[in-house]
C-alpha cells in the first residue's frame, strides 16, 4: 500500500509540486496512461486507481479546464487558443499539449507514479511523450485501454456532472450526489460540461476515432498495452484492472 496526499495544483497550474507521497517498502510504482473513448469511465477508474495503487492522476483536460478559470490575462496565448479548440469539442494542436506535459516534469518523476488521462491521444503525442520520459530516464509500464460499445459510451456522457470548483464526476444515474447538483466533496455547483453536450459529444468522438485508435497499435507493438472491458459498474471494472496489471511482470 502506498500513502499518497497529491498536490494536484501543481499538475493544473505548472510549477512545483508539494506533494507527500510515501512508498511502502515493497510497493510498486505504477507509471501509466489511461486509454478509452470519453466516456468509457477512464475518469473513474483514474480516480480508483490513483486512490487504491498510489499514482497521480494527470489529466490533460483537467489543465486546460482550471485554465478556463484563470483571468485572460493570466493565460499564455497558446493557452488562450487551446481553450478555443476545447470549447468547440476539437483536439488541442500536439504541439500545444506536448508543451503542457513537457513542462511538468515534477509530476511525472513522483515517486508514487503517475496516470496520464487524456493524454497522449495521437500517434506524434506518444512519441513526444516516450522521448520527454527518457530525458528523464524512465518508462511506461502499462497502457490501461478501456473497450465500451458506442451507444454505452454516449447514455454515460449525456449523465455526466462535474464538480464546476474541484472537478469531481458525477452521474445522474450511476453516481449521483447526495443532494441533486451540489458536489458531495466540496458544496460546488455541478454542471454539464461544455465539452460533455451532444455537439461536442459527436465531434470529439470523431476525433477520438480518426486520432486515437492508431494509438493502441503503437502501445501494443510495444508490449506494453492492457485492454480491459469497461462494462459493469466501478468496482468491477477496477478489479479487473488491478487483476490485469497483477498478472503482468
Ligand atoms: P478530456 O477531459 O480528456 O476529455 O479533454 C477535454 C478536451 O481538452 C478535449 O476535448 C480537447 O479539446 C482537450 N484535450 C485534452 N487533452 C488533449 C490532448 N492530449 N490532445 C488534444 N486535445 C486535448
Amino acid at each position: 500500500m502506498t500513502a499518497t496526499k497529491h498536490d494536484r495544483n501543481a499538475w493544473f497550474k505548472g510549477g512545483i509540486a508539494n506533494c507527500q507521497v510515501t512508498l511502502a517498502p515493497g510497493a510498486r510504482t505504477y507509471r501509466m496512461v489511461l486509454l478509452g473513448a470519453p466516456g468509457v469511465g477512464k475518469g473513474t477508474q483514474a480516480e480508483l486507481i490513483s486512490e487504491r495503487l498510489g499514482p497521480c492522476q494527470l489529466s490533460t483536460g483537467d489543465v486546460f479546464r482550471a485554465a478556463k478559470t484563470l483571468d485572460p490575462s493570466e493565460r499564455t496565448p497558446a493557452l488562450s487558443a487551446a481553450l478555443d479548440y476545447m470549447k468547440r469539442g476539437e483536439l488541442v494542436p500536439d504541439e500545444t499539449v506536448i508543451g503542457i506535459v513537457r513542462e511538468r516534469p515534477n509530476c511525472l518523476r513522483c515517486p508514487g507514479g503517475f496516470l496520464l488521462d487524456g493524454f497522449p491521444r495521437t500517434v506524434h503525442q506518444a512519441e513526444a511523450l516516450e522521448s520527454i520520459l527518457g530525458v528523464l530516464s524512465m518508462k511506461l509500464d502499462a497502457v490501461l485501454s478501456y473497450d465500451l460499445p458506442i451507444d454505452q459510451i454516449v447514455s454515460r456522457l449525456s449523465g455526466r456532472r462535474t464538480c464546476g470548483a474541484c472537478k469531481a464526476v458525477y452521474h445522474v444515474t450511476t453516481k449521483p450526489p447526495k443532494v441533486a447538483d451540489v458536489c458531495d466533496l466540496c458544496g460546488g455547483k455541478l454542471i454539464l460540461r461544455e465539452d460533455d453536450r451532444p455537439e461536442a459529444i459527436r465531434v470529439r468522438m470523431e476525433a477520438y476515432e480518426k486520432s486515437t485508435s492508431p494509438l493502441a497499435d503503437y502501445y501494443r507493438q510495444r508490449g506494453l498495452l492492457v485492454s480491459i472491458a469497461a462494462e459493469g459498474s466501478p468496482e468491477d471494472i477496477y478489479k479487473r484492472t488491478a487483476a490485469a496489471l497483477a498478472a503482468r511482470p
